[in-house]
């Protein structure tokens, strides 16, 4: 078979250390269509550059149909067609990622996914997903991590790996909306009961976005206060604490990672300054979701075709339109060009670009 492009276990714990000890980050790409998943897969081509694709709770159930409307078949429709098309990029590797799963979605997505790959892996298969993020950024910290344990036992089953989100974003995704205010800011301690709670790795890999500041969807300059330098205090603080020894185990200086002790993901990342996000990626950000930027840039390529070309896509004045404008085809190859141009920007902003494993 050759290279599968998409990563096994293996390869997406090298892909995440790589990052972490070269100090670069992955664009995690939303996707909600074949096409945008064509376009995330040409550009991480064009960049040669490793990455992460992901499906959000409507990203998924849109993947089923629409009057189908469920989240597990969109997701193992999305990542059986992503499994068979990404095989044609033999030089990168790829991760499939389901984003975002707040709790009222846990038992009828995140769970029968993870269960169903546990029976994968029991049975000698790789897991069809890399990693699934649970998101409690809406529930209280403790209730956060007690589902947060239960899902990184599973994980370990499935040989996938955790997401968690520790602390509030603001703005909007999938209709969920959030204010923007101090609880924007996670703080050590949140830290320090992370490590406590899920430990630093030993008890199975998963990745933590802390919030800064972030918000989700695209906002004016200066209505939101990115503090990256938070994620520094995040991680110089947990790592003395475990070396003082109060974390209920004791950690050698390599598993500490250079007192970076979190795999830490930025979420929200669209639309942020150059300085905030190589900041962010220098305090450990393995991780960038990106989805507003990746939209706009399709659907930009989208309108720009069908104001140029109007009076061919539509039926004016009796005319009878032209079929090669309004083929789907036309646009969506501009569209996905577009998009994957983003794409491509990404990894060079985050410093994955031109570093595929080999
Ligand atoms: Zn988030």
């Amino acid at each position: 078979m050759g290279n599968m492009t998409i990563a096994s276990p293996e390869r997406y714990r090298e892909m995440l250390e790589s990052a972490r000890r070269n100090g670069y980050a992955y664009p995690a790409i939303n996707v909600t269509s074949t096409q945008t998943l064509n376009a995330a897969l040409q550009g991480f081509a064009e960049a040669e550059s490793d990455g992460i694709i992901q499906v959000s709770v409507g990203g998924a159930s849109y993947f089923s149909g629409q009057r189908v409307d469920d989240r597990v078949t969109g997701s193992l429709a999305f990542a059986a067609f992503a499994h068979e098309v990404a095989a044609k990029y033999p030089n990168i590797s790829i991760a499939l990622h389901t984003d975002h799963c707040a709790k009222p979605y846990l038992d009828g997505w995140v769970r029968p996914l993870l269960a169903h790959e546990a029976d994968e892996v029991a049975h000698g298969k790789e897991p069809i997903f890399q990693s699934h993020m649970w998101d409690g950024s809406t529930v209280p910290l403790k209730e956060n991590l007690d589902i947060a344990e239960e899902l990184l036992d599973l994980s370990a089953k499935a040989r996938t790996v955790l997401e968690i989100e520790i602390g509030a974003v603001g703005g909007e995704e999938d209709g969920h909306r959030a204010d923007i205010d101090e609880k924007l800011y996670s703080t050590p301690a949140d830290g320090i009961e992370v490590a406590r709670r899920l430990g630093l790795g030993e008890r199975g890999a998963y990745m933590a976005a802390f919030t800064f500041g972030n918000v989700h969807g695209a906002y004016k300059p200066g209505v939101v206060k990115l503090r990256p330098e938070l994620l520094g205090e995040i991680q110089r603080e947990v790592a003395s604490v475990a070396k003082a020894g109060n974390l209920g185990s004791d950690y050698t200086d390599a598993e500490l990672h250079d007192d970076k002790p979190f795999m830490l993901v930025f979420h929200g990342g669209s639309g942020s300054t150059k300085g905030d996000i190589t900041a962010a990626v220098h305090y450990g950000v393995v991780k960038m979701n990106i989805d507003t930027d990746t939209q706009y840039a399709f659907t930009r390529a989208v309108a720009g075709h069908m104001f140029e070309h109007y009076d061919s896509v539509l039926k004016v004045d009796g005319e009878v339109g032209e079929k090669r404008y309004y083929d789907p085809r036309s646009w969506g190859r501009t569209a996905e060009d577009a998009m994957a141009q983003r794409v491509v920007e990404a990894c060079v902003e985050l410093g994955s670009a031109g570093k595929a494993l080999k």
